[in-house]
């Protein structure tokens, strides 16, 4: 019995007691290896000691006090760490308290800057298939998981969506990743031309595709045609790094592997480890000063925006990342984690594909690695594969395919940014197990 309304209604679930290093346990004294993070969330690990006492000092002094009155330190703070380290041109941080409320603020923040500048007629926003950008309306209506989307259909805003950089499945025979990159960006173009260049506000786009296909990453120069192509048209570039941001494939931003710079950043996952709840949008000067010379005013706001004690969280995680120089762990780490994806899936009759970036990786699961065929949904392999996972030990983070067969189920591999490669090896031989076992 539960008065809980958890996530799914159809299995119970283990009460999870205590969390250290890369181990959560449960109360029934079980352990678990959390090689997802969560959902690429607790970049730490559980109970960082450092994090910790950071947090209790900052509650000792003061846990919140409402934007509307004050500003607090520890935002101040985090703020000028966060822009120190940003993108080219981002000047401002906009504090929320995760990824949906920060993909909200961020299409708010482009709709009102057009008005800002004298543009009021731009009203398109352009997302791309296969994206996942969050679970409330707005996040929805510019995301594409169709699973996510279906039933809410009639209640979300028009939005317009090109295709996803999805190598494995859409690039053509002989044709070049370049090419293929610059056919996605032309097609783009071609959306853009098609809705009218200037009623457009933003193209949206997942740096590094999470939660819908699992660990897509971009062909080159894709994102720099992109940029340009906004440019060209003075529209807005959105990038979602929620998931695949603050670090988690090898750069602080998953943008600084692409040489671009967008307009609007939205992070949130790593940003706070999970010690506490807490996004952000990282705001280009170029935007703010829209802001700034015209109303002054962006018409915004949610009660716990900059949570003191929740900014607290997210100073003392992006300290000891930049202390211990665990960007350079996530490198060698997502290194040995390719290799041994490789050794033990490379030839596996199940597995289509293996990508990723630094510790976020994937596998697809097919029904014939020759075909590409999909499993049927109906199989719930995804579930069976984080069910037999979890009966090993080893959390990790799979999502369902599509009847269709426009995608296979895939497995997210996203540990924390602590590993070392005994970790790794084991979260891959737990991992291959489950697979095993759930085919
Ligand atoms: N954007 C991306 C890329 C995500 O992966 C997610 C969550 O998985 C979100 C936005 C939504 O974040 P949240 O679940 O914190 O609302």
């Amino acid at each position: 019995m539960t008065a809980v309304f958890h996530r799914s209604l159809a299995h119970d679930y283990p009460v999870a007691v205590s969390g250290e290093g890369i181990v959560i346990r449960d109360s029934q004294g079980r352990s678990y290896i959390d090689a997802s993070g969560g959902a690429a969330v607790s970049c730490l690990g559980h109970s960082h000691p450092d994090v910790l006492a950071a947090m209790h000092a900052q509650l000792d002094s003061l846990a919140y006090a409402h934007t509307s009155f004050f500003t607090t330190e520890v935002a101040e703070e985090l703020a000028e760490m966060l822009v120190a380290d940003a993108p080219a041109g981002m000047s401002h941080v906009y504090f929320l308290s995760g990824g949906s409320e920060a993909i909200e603020t961020a299409l708010k923040l482009a709709r009102q800057y057009f008005v800002e500048i004298g543009q009021p007629q731009r009203r398109h926003i352009i997302g791309r298939r296969q994206s996942y950008h969050g679970n409330t309306l707005g996040a929805l209506a510019v995301g594409h998981n169709a699973g996510r989307r279906v039933q809410y259909a009639p209640l979300l805003i028009e939005t317009h969506h090109v295709s996803p950089t999805y190598g494995y499945r859409h690039r053509a025979a002989g044709e070049t990743p370049e090419a293929y990159g610059a056919r996605l960006a032309a097609e783009l173009a071609e959306e853009i031309e098609r809705l009218g260049p200037d009623s457009v506000i933003a193209f949206i786009a997942e740096t590094v595709g999470g939660a819908t296909c699992g660990a897509i990453t971009a062909p080159p120069g894709y994102f720099r045609a992109v940029r340009e192509i906004c440019d060209q048209h003075g529209i807005l570039l959105i990038l979602d790094e929620v998931m695949c941001g603050m670090g988690r494939t090898g750069t602080l931003h998953a943008c600084e592997q692409e040489g671009v710079a967008p307009d609007l950043m939205t992070i949130a996952k790593g940003l706070g480890g999970g010690f506490a709840p807490i996004g952000a949008v990282l705001v280009a000067d170029k935007v703010f000063q829209a802001f700034d010379r015209g109303s002054k005013l962006f018409q915004h706001g949610h009660t716990y925006l900059g949570h003191a004690l929740a900014c607290a969280a997210g100073l003392a995680v992006q300290k000891v990342i930049r202390r211990d120089n665990l960007l350079a762990n996530v490198r060698a780490q997502g290194a040995h984690l390719t290799r041994r994806l490789a050794e033990r899936f490379g030839n596996h009759h199940h597995v289509g594909d293996i990508r990723g970036r630094g510790l976020f990786q994937a596998i697809e699961i097919v029904a014939d690695r020759g075909t590409k065929e999909t499993f049927d949904p109906a199989l719930k392999l995804h579930a069976r594969i984080k069910a037999e996972a979890m009966a090993r030990g080893l959390m990790v983070y799979p999502s369902g395919g599509t009847a269709d067969g426009i995608r296979g189920d895939h497995v997210l591999i996203a540990p924390p940014f602590i590993v070392d490669a005994g970790d790794i090896d084991t979260i891959v031989e737990r991992l291959a197990e489950a697979v095993d076992a759930s085919l």
